[in-house]
Parts: structure tokens; sequence; C-alpha cells
């Protein structure tokens, strides 16, 4: 009679569930079970956090569809994971959490990272379990990986005790179990599509919204073949961008407050009308809009507002009917609509451009990004995270390709961004060997998680980091103003809450591998070392990019959120 271990007994069950990626940090009582997956042909990449871990397994989820794993440590090591469960569960995107616990002889007398932890993360998953049996661990992970990635996706978390993690089993024992299907698409009802073509038939000022939601469908070819034919002006969120290119005559990302306050009929494809769309409200909209919503998940509809049409459905089968109810339908380039649109797209270039062409030193955002926008591979990965790093960075580098941009998404979550650019780059490596990854990280943003280039470095992944440094939170100081207010009493009470210690060699971290970075200062040093950079193709390396501590952003309609009424 033939036994099995558990943790072979996992790997294989993962590997046969079709996961491919493990990121984690190994441990008592995981480390075995470590190696099991390797043995079991899984790719394992050890990270130095473990929230670092669970941002990248759930951007290889979003990525190819297929949930990563996050293997970590029982107690403090599972949660430290629950920022990235969290930021998984509010982005939708489909992620599986193991991690050891306790030996179950020692629950309840303080064993070793004792904690309840099914019932800790539970919040933040879609299924959480402690198999009861060896014989059923195949078919809960099976669960687990179903739950991920059918409906909306989102987080299932498998718990193992330190003993489950050393038993064997009879392999005859093990439960019945299989492999699913891929997730059931999901199809509109038709006369509700009749209904959505009629009103954008009918509207004056028409818009369509791209959510992230569009970008995780795979829907890129019907929404662009939708937009080319119908002419209607596109808007896309944070991560929907490049499901149609951001460089396309149909984009209106340029006059977004004017688009969303001015349409009269919105269609809303996978996104939620949460704080990024304002929450589909007035003032930032038209009172009496009429909203076409396309969502997945039927408790999203009408959420916020009530939508004029609300349509549970893929967005890919969505939109390829709706494709055939426009028929000829297409928008004339020169009608009212699109030359109020384009009049302030240009009105916003303009201003912008002013502050791109300058090479004042210090840089400013605009400056920044306007070369590196020149300079960067147009299908290169951009992942993204800071505070005006990321706003102005969003406007300023354009995506062509759906799903070429990682950022800090729905739940606002810093620290993202090394863990995104690990899953982004390995995802190339094995994929796309000739693409590269652009991680464009706030100088605060990237001390959250900044010690990931070590893990960088040892799988050889040739993330570059671009670190757009202003010394600071929103904004630092200048060194003298910096000197001054330090110069005597309590440090503590004289160091302004935003400020960062002024011109930080971030740079230098490469140092810990006898490599340097790049201390850039001048445009003509930031290109130089940007094409450099690109050329490194077997570790990561960092621009570090000193702008002015107080260079803004261009004046706003609005204030970044609209503010509570309460
Ligand atoms: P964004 O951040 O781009 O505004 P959100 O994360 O707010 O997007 O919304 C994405 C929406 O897309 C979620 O409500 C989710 O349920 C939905 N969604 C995810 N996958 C699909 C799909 N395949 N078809 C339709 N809707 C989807
Ligand atoms: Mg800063």
């Amino acid at each position: 009679m033939s036994t099995i271990d558990s943790i072979t007994l996992i790997a294989e069950s993962l590997k046969r569930q079709g996961i491919e990626y493990v990121f984690g940090i190994i441990g008592i009582p995981i480390v075995e079970l470590s190696m099991a997956m390797q043995a079991a042909g899984l790719k394992y990449i050890g990270m130095r956090n473990e929230q670092s871990a669970c941002y990248a397994a759930q951007a290889i989820g979003y990525l190819t569809k297929k949930p990563g794993v996050c293997l970590v440590v029982p107690g403090p090591g599972l949660l430290h994971c629950t920022g990235g469960m969290a930021n998984a569960q509010v982005n939708c995107w489909p992620l599986i959490v193991i991690a050891g616990s306790t030996f179950q002889d020692h629950e309840g007398i303080g064993g070793f990272q004792e904690y309840p932890q099914v019932d800790a993360v539970r919040i933040y998953c879609k299924y959480a379990v402690r198999p009861p049996t060896v014989a059923s661990i195949p078919s809960h992970i099976e669960k687990a990986v179903r739950s991920a990635t059918y409906g909306r996706p989102g987080v299932s978390y498998l718990d193992f005790p330190g003993n489950v993690l050393k038993a064997s089993i009879q392999t005859d024992a093990i439960i019945e179990n299989y492999t699913h299907p891929n997730p059931p698409l999901c199809f509109p009802n038709g006369e509700d599509v009749r209904k959505a073509s009629k009103l954008l038939k009918l509207a004056k000022r028409p818009l369509v919204i791209i959510g992230k939601g569009s970008a995780y469908a795979r829907a890129e070819h019907s929404i662009r073949q939708l937009i080319q034919r119908t002419n209607f002006p596109i808007l896309p969120t944070p991560m929907g961008k490049g499901v149609v290119p951001d460089d396309c005559d149909q984009s209106v990302k340029n006059a977004r407050t004017l688009a969303l306050q001015k349409a009269d009929v919105i269609l809303l494809l996978g996104a939620r009308l949460n704080w990024i769309l304002h929450f589909g409200r007035p003032p930032r909209y038209a009172a009496d809009v009429k909203v076409i919503q396309v969502d997945i998940c039927p408790e999203e509809l009408h959420n916020s507002i009530r939508g004029a049409v609300g349509i549970q459905s893929d967005i890919l089968p969505f939109t390829d009917q709706l494709l055939k109810e426009m028929g000829n339908y297409r928008m004339d380039m020169k009608s009212d609509w699109w030359k109020v649109l384009k009049q302030k797209c240009d009105i916003n270039s303009r201003t912008v451009n002013e502050m791109a062409i300058s090479t004042s030193v210090p840089l400013n955002y605009y400056s920044v990004f306007h070369h590196v926008q020149e300079i960067i591979p147009k299908d290169a990965i951009i992942v993204s995270e800071g505070a005006n790093t990321m706003d102005i960075g969003r406007s300023m580098l354009n995506n062509v390709l759906p799903r070429h941009r990682l950022d800090a998404g729905t739940f606002g979550t810093m620290g993202v961004g090394p863990g995104f650019a690990i899953a982004a780059a390995l995802y190339c490596r094995d994929n796309f060997p000739q693409k590269r990854v652009i991680c464009v990280e706030g100088d605060s943003a990237f001390g959250f998680s900044g010690l990931e280039v070590e893990t960088m470095y040892r799988y050889k992944l040739p993330v570059v980091i671009i670190i757009v440094n202003n010394s600071g939170i929103y904004s630092g100081l200048d060194a003298d103003t910096y000197k001054d207010i330090r110069s005597d009493g309590d440090l503590t009470q004289n160091t302004p809450p935003s400020a960062l210690t002024v011109e930080t060699r971030y740079d230098a971290i490469l140092g810990m591998f006898g490599d340097s970075g790049y201390f850039v200062r001048t445009i003509t040093e930031l290109r130089q070392s940007l094409n450099d950079a690109l050329k490194i193709k077997d570790r990561p390396t960092i621009l570090n990019v000193i702008i002015g501590p107080m260079s803004e952003r261009k004046q706003q309609s609005f204030n970044w959120l609209t503010e509570s009424k309460l």
C-alpha cells in the first residue's frame, strides 16, 4: 500500500489545480512544505516581508488569472500578511494564502506563535478553512482555488497545523477530488443590452468608463472594437488604463473632470462607483446622469446611485452583444460633445506641457515623467505608488496594453510596489522575456518595502526602480530649512511629520551587492541613466531622482477626494 506525506499532497494538489508561483517566507513549521513545493515543480520565491510576499502573489493572480500562493509562518507571519489579503480582497484579485499553525496538542496552552488564525483572517477572505483531515486536503485546495477565481475574484485561506504537516496518509484513503473547469462566463440579459444600446444611441454626451474589471476580464479585443466603431469617448480608471491604448483618439483622460461632470449617459464597464469615481454623485457628475453598469457581481449594481440599467454579466459577452446591438451607430467626432472634450484636452495638455519641458533644477514631477515616458519601452509594465508620484505619473505615463499598470489600487495601499514589480518581472521572465518592468516609486512609498530589492537581486529580476525623491511624504523640506528647523530643541517636536531625511541616497542601497545605482539631479542625467538602466538585464537598478521638495501638481478643480459632507 503506498503512502504520501501531507506536504507532498499539498504541493501536488496545488500544482494539479494550476498554481504556478508561490511567494513566501519560511520558518517553523513550513520549511519542508516550501521544499516539497519546489519538488512538485512550483516556482518558489523567498521574500523579505510577508506583506510583500502577499502583494506579489496577488499581482500574479491579476496578471495570469490563476491565483498565486502566499506561504507564511503562524501568528505574526500570517498577521503581517493580512494587509496584503485585504488589498487583494478590496481589489477583487484572486489569491491563496497558506499558513502553518501551531501543533494542535499545544493549542490553548500558549503554543509557539499560536493564534486563532482561521477566525482572524475570515473577514479578508471568501473562503477560510483548516482542512479537518489529511484525506480532505486535495478537495479543500480545489475549493480554495475555485472560490478565489469564480464570480468576483478574491482571497482563500488554508490553515495547516504543524502536526498535520508532519503526517502522512495511505493514498487510497484520499477523498475523491477533481479539477474544476474555468470560471463560467456570465451572460447578460438580452433585454438589458437592448436598453443599454438604446440609451447610448440617444445620448448627447456619452462616456465609457473602463475599469480594472475589464482588464481582468480580458475583454480588450471587444472593447477596442466597440470604441473604434462607435467613437465613444473613453475614460480609464487607473488600472483600466491600456485596455484601450491611452494614446488612442477616443481617450479623454486629459479632460477627466469635464467628461465626468457633463456626461449624460455613462457605460461603466467593470469599475465600482467608489472614491476613485467620486461615488457617481454630484458635484462630480450631473444629477440626472444615466449610468449603465456592467459587473460580474450583482450586489455591486446600483451601489451609491441608482443606475439606469444594472447588468450582471462578464464584460466580454456583454461587450460582444452590445457591439451587435449598436449596429452601424457611429458618433461624429465633430459633434459638440467631442469639440468640448477635445478643447479641454488641449488646454490641459498645454498647461502640463509648460512644466514638462522645463529643464530647471531641481526638477519637477512633470519634467521627470515627460522624459521617462519618452525613454521607456511602450510595452513596459508600469508599477507605481506614492501620492503625487502615482497621481501625476498616471496621467503622464501611457499604457498601450491592458494589465500593464499596477498601483496602490482601490485600497490606496502604500508598500505594494516592490512586491508587484517582482511578480511582474517573473511574469515577463516566463512569458515575454523582452518586456521590461518599470517601478515608479515616491521616496516615502519606497520606504515601506524597499528591502525587497534583495529579492529582485537574488532572482536576477531586471526591475528598473525610479524613485521620485522629494524628501518627504506629500512634500518635503529643502536642505537649509530642514537644518534650521531641527537645529535646536526636541527632534520629535520640531521635525514635521511629512519630512524625511533630505536627499536620502536610496540608490546607495545597491551597495549591499557591491553595485551602485544612479543619483540624478538634471534632465541630462535622467536621460543618460535611464537609457543605461534599460540595458541591464540581470539585476534590479535604482534611479534616485531628486525633485524640488515643494514640487506641486497642477491646480485641480476639485480636491483629489470629494470631501465627505458629514
Ligand atoms: P477600478 O479600480 O478600475 O475602478 P474596481 O476594482 O472598482 O475597478 O471595480 C472592478 C469591478 O469589476 C468589480 O466590481 C468586479 O466585481 C468587476 N469584475 C471583475 N471581473 C469581472 C469580469 N470578468 N466581468 C465583469 N466584471 C468584473
Ligand atoms: Mg515623497
